[in-house]
């Protein structure tokens, strides 16, 4: 018998007989942060035009697109970004979003510097649920390189216990690896993160945006980091939670927590990728690496009704073919894609 969950009818399918159940929403495009593989500073430096705050959705825009979104088989929203927590008031936008009905689980994705103990409580207050703390190097000079603005590991590691005394758990931890940058670092993060309560996740560099410099030789597949941590602290395959999970699960043998592989090069999961991403300035975006997204702000703020919207996202899902992952190697050079600041992980 498959170990594989299966899932409610749902309620719309795209062409390729996936539903809508995750909705992932970038609330600003800004960032304090200047990771090189996300926002390398030679691009996002100073001279760069970020969205002026009138091209932002608002918080009731979101709100009213994320029920509709919920109405039609959404069961996990996740705030994302650019960074979420430099948006003032998130708070507030959790708040109303907390109170979807059919909603779920409302998780964030952040750097954690922002994450003090008194906001991570707020946060949790507000209704969100969980969050997912992004960090690529336990030896500091190694994480403010690749931060590139001198950001501390040591205040990030303060966010993660911070999320964990506030109840936002499970804490994840998404590492992104390098290779010839931070593959050093597999090791150690691993080290440091076994037994405390959060599940560290490696994710493959991805050709995402056109502004990584992303090449091929550059990524360590997944499988290799499995036999890395495996040498040390011996581990086996746990079955996936939920069909659509991203990141395929092994545990340490010897009972100190699990650890995510995250294999969208190497491994494509695009057969079961349930996932839509709206935009800060609303833009309906239906694949991590797709090169245009579909207004939904012109329909927010014209006269379009509740129905009339969902209407067309129905429109637009049924219509959704990508699989962009499995077919990168012919696909990869040239193609203007969106940045993953803009529309977040
Ligand atoms: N600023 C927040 C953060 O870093 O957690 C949220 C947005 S960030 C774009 C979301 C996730 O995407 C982070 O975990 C980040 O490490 C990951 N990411 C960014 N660029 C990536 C790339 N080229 N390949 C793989 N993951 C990437
Ligand atoms: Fe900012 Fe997150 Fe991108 Fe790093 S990965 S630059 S923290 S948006
Ligand atoms: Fe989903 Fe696109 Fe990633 Fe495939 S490439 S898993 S369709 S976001």
């Amino acid at each position: 018998m498959s170990t594989i969950p299966t899932q409610p009818t749902p309620v719309v399918q795209d062409r390729r007989r996936r539903a809508l159940s995750d909705l992932r929403i970038s609330v600003t495009d800004r960032c304090n942060f200047r990771c090189v593989y996300c926002m390398p500073k030679e691009v996002f430096g100073s001279q760069f035009q970020f969205l002026p705050r009138s091209e932002l959705l608002t918080f009731d825009e979101i709100t009213r697109l994320a029920r509709i979104f919920v109405s039609l088989g959404v069961r996990k929203i996740r705030l994302t970004g650019g960074e979420p927590l430099v948006r003032k008031n998130l708070d507030t936008l959790i708040q109303d979003l907390a109170h979807l009905e059919g909603l779920e689980d409302l998780a964030m994705t952040t750097n954690g510097s922002l994450l003090t103990p008194d906001r991570a409580k707020a946060l949790k207050a507000a209704g969100l649920q969980r969050v997912t703390i992004s960090l690529d190097a336990i030896d500091d000079a190694l994480f403010q390189r690749m931060n590139d603005v001198d950001f501390p590991v040591q205040k990030v590691l303060l966010a993660v216990d911070a999320a964990l005394d506030a109840g936002l758990g499970p804490v994840k931890i998404n590492m992104v690896v390098k290779k010839g940058l931070n593959d050093t670092a597999i090791l150690p993060m691993a080290a440091y993160f076994r037994d405390r309560r959060v599940i560290l996740r490696f994710i493959e560099f991805m050709d995402v945006g056109n502004t990584n410099g992303w090449r091929l030789e550059d990524v360590v597949p997944g499988e290799e980091i499995v036999r890395l941590i495996h040498q040390e602290w011996p581990l086996e395959p746990v079955p996936p939670k939920h069909l659509g999970d991203v990141a395929s699960r092994y545990r340490y043998l010897d009972g100190q927590g699990e650890i995510g592989i995250i294999t969208s090069v190497t491994r494509p999961f695009c057969q079961h990728c349930t996932r839509a991403r709206l935009s800060p300035e609303g833009q309906l975006v239906t694949c991590l690496f797709g090169t245009h997204g579909d207004d939904l702000r012109s329909l927010v703020r014209g006269s379009a009704s509740d129905d009339e919207i969902q209407e067309h996202l129905r429109y637009l899902w049924a219509g959704r073919d990508d699989h962009y992952s499995e077919l990168r190697r012919s696909l990869t050079p040239g193609l203007p894609k969106i940045e993953m600041s803009h529309i977040g992980g």
